[in-house]
């Protein structure tokens, strides 16, 4: 956003003070954004950053967390990172999460339950009316995370604004971030919205200033460039057709995505296809480590980045 690059320049004369600790503009805007209390807000170095402090603040080595197999690969990271247990649920068709599955794999020790909505690496999507009567049916004694961080990619009439579902469930939080749609991943801010009590707890073991003022400035000023966002998803849509577009006359499968990125089945190790991408100065992402030994993930690039890298597929694949 060329409105958040001035706002990240504007603010370098300042570097030699410490950021506003609180985020508290931020947090202002961001709560006028979502119509709540800023005190629901907690600000993170990247969302990944929030979802560590949920695992420092809710598990134990007594506790579990469940997730989803070819769930987003961090959750696993911050609940081994606290000791805690991780329970996998089986993935319903399509790599999808199978949320009675994952029901089923609560129990008395279960403390968090992490949702990705859209999920990465499958650009997978949970409807409202299903993922409504999940977090309706859990035990209060467990939190559940529903990770929105391609939100703003995301078109399709019954997926869910989850932010709005606050003020009736105490035990959800919803991670966000300024990584996808924003264009600021460089800088590294996301947040959790969830309830005051909630918030009140991850703030506590949030680190002071853990976004920097450059990315506090510039975040501010990307919440204000609605064109750049609408900017950003239009070229996402047109450059995820090209791409599959691209992958059918390869002859190759994909996962359906609604994120800025598609996993695609090469019908091959995708190890040695990336490792062959590379060579041609293309970078994706083996997702052998997600149980997806064939796939790999390609985010959508530039309308050049996409071509080169249909070209080099194409190559690479004969
Ligand atoms: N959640 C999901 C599902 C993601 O794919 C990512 C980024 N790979 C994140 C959270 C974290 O992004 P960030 O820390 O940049 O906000």
């Amino acid at each position: 956003s060329p409105l958040a690059l001035a706002a990240a320049q504007s603010v370098l004369p300042e570097i030699a003070r410490y950021p506003e600790g609180s985020g508290h503009q931020l947090v202002a805007r961001l709560a006028a954004l979502h119509g709540i209390a800023p005190e629901c807000i907690t600000l993170g170095n990247g969302s990944n950053d929030v979802l560590d402090l949920v695992a420092r603040v809710f598990l134990t080595p007594d506790h579990e967390a469940v997730f989803s197999q070819h769930a987003f690969a961090v959750y696993p990271i911050v609940v081994q990172a606290v000791g805690a247990r991780a329970r996998v649920a089986p993935a319903g068709p399509g790599y999808s999460h199978d949320l009675g599955a994952m029901r089923e794999q609560v129990t008395a020790d279960t403390r968090v339950v992490f949702v990705a909505n859209p999920n990465n690496p499958t650009g997978g999507w949970l409807a409202a009316a299903a993922l409504e009567a999940f977090i309706t049916d859990l035990p209060a004694h467990v939190m559940v995370v529903v990770d929105e961080a391609y939100f703003e990619y995301v078109v399709e009439a019954d997926y869910p604004d989850t932010t709005q579902w606050l003020a009736r469930f105490p035990n959800l939080i919803v991670t966000r971030t300024f990584s996808k749609a924003y264009g600021l991943a460089g800088l590294r801010v996301g947040y959790a919205v969830s309830h005051p009590d909630v918030a009140g707890l991850l703030n506590r073991v949030r680190q002071p200033f853990n976004v920097n003022l450059v990315a506090q400035a510039a975040a501010l000023a990307a919440l204000d460039d609605r064109a750049h966002i609408a900017m950003s998803v239009e070229r996402n849509r047109e450059g995820m057709r090209r791409l599959l577009a691209g992958f059918a006359d390869l002859g190759l499968a994909w996962i359906e995505s609604v994120g800025n990125f598609v996993a695609v089945d090469t019908g091959r190790p995708g190890e040695g296809v990336y490792a062959d991408l590379l060579r041609e100065g293309v970078i994706v992402r083996p997702v052998a480590n997600y149980a997806m030994p064939n796939h790999l993930r390609i985010t959508v690039g530039s309308e050049e980045e996409n071509a080169r890298c249909l070209a080099a597929l194409g190559k690479v694949l004969g």
